[in-house]
């Protein structure tokens, strides 16, 4: 890994409104990181695919995991081009005009081919990843995957070398003769939030709700 910014390429060089792309490694770790669902594309037996799935983020590298028998993760093994998207969203930008409505966004695209990862250690460190990743602590309470359930699933890493960000923030913005139009104009804020803990009874009474599941990515 060199530099502090990802090295941009034709089909990552973000076109309209250009001024809202990034680069820069730390930008897009930190919308890698706040996310954790990913869209995976890719060509399958000709066809165009988008399938939404779960990711970790370890360094430079993205780990996607699934069943063996996942036709994507199949495919993917055998080093097609994916490409790969995150998004959150921040808030529905809304203006005078229907024309200048848009989204504050924060997202991530990125290209390249993946690898299958075959050595079990490997596979198990990949999955902790992805595990801390969408929820940090759980790893290490539960019953870690025995080698039978480890041959059943598949992981695959994808390096990230061609990666764009794109980043919208702040008001509308809206025509100077549009100002006058009397409808109500502004930012309504939007944000995933975690509910109330339901504990699973099937087991008898509940062991005490864990501190990061009580604490989970709750913004202060
Ligand atoms: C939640 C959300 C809602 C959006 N809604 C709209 C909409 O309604 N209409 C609309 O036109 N656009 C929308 N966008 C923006 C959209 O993702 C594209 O950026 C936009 O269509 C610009 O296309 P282009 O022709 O410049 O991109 P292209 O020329 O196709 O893109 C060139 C390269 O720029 C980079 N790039 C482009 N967009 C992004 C991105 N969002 N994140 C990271 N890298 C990117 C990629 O590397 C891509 O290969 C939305 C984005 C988000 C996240």
């Amino acid at each position: 890994v060199t530099g502090d910014a990802y090295n941009q390429t034709d089909r990552t060089r973000v076109r309209r409104l250009a001024k809202r792309g990034a680069y820069d490694r730390a930008t897009v770790h930190a919308i890698l990181d706040e996310g954790f669902i990913c869209h995976v594309a890719m060509v399958v037996d000709g066809s165009p695919v988008v399938l939404p799935t779960g990711y970790g983020r370890a360094g430079e590298r993205l780990f996607i995991h699934g069943s063996a028998a996942n036709r994507m993760l199949k495919t993917a093994a055998q080093g097609v081009e994916i490409s790969v998207a995150v998004t959150l969203v921040d808030g529905l930008v809304l203006a005078r005009s229907a024309f200048h409505h848009s989204i504050n966004y924060r997202s991530v695209v990125i290209f390249g081919t993946a690898q299958l990862l075959t050595d079990p250690a490997e596979k198990n460190a990949a999955l902790r990843v992805i595990s801390d990743h969408i929820i940090r602590g759980r790893w290490n309470e539960v019953r870690p995957p025995s080698n039978k359930e480890l041959a059943a699933t598949s992981v695959i890493a994808v390096d990230l070398n061609e990666v764009s960000a794109k980043v919208r923030t702040g008001p509308p913005i809206d025509d100077e003769e549009d100002m006058a139009h009397p409808a109500w104009a502004g930012v309504l804020p939007l944000s995933i939030q975690p509910g109330e803990p339901a504990a699973d009874l099937q087991a008898g009474e509940a062991p005490v709700i864990p501190e990061y599941v009580k604490n989970y990515r709750r913004r202060t």
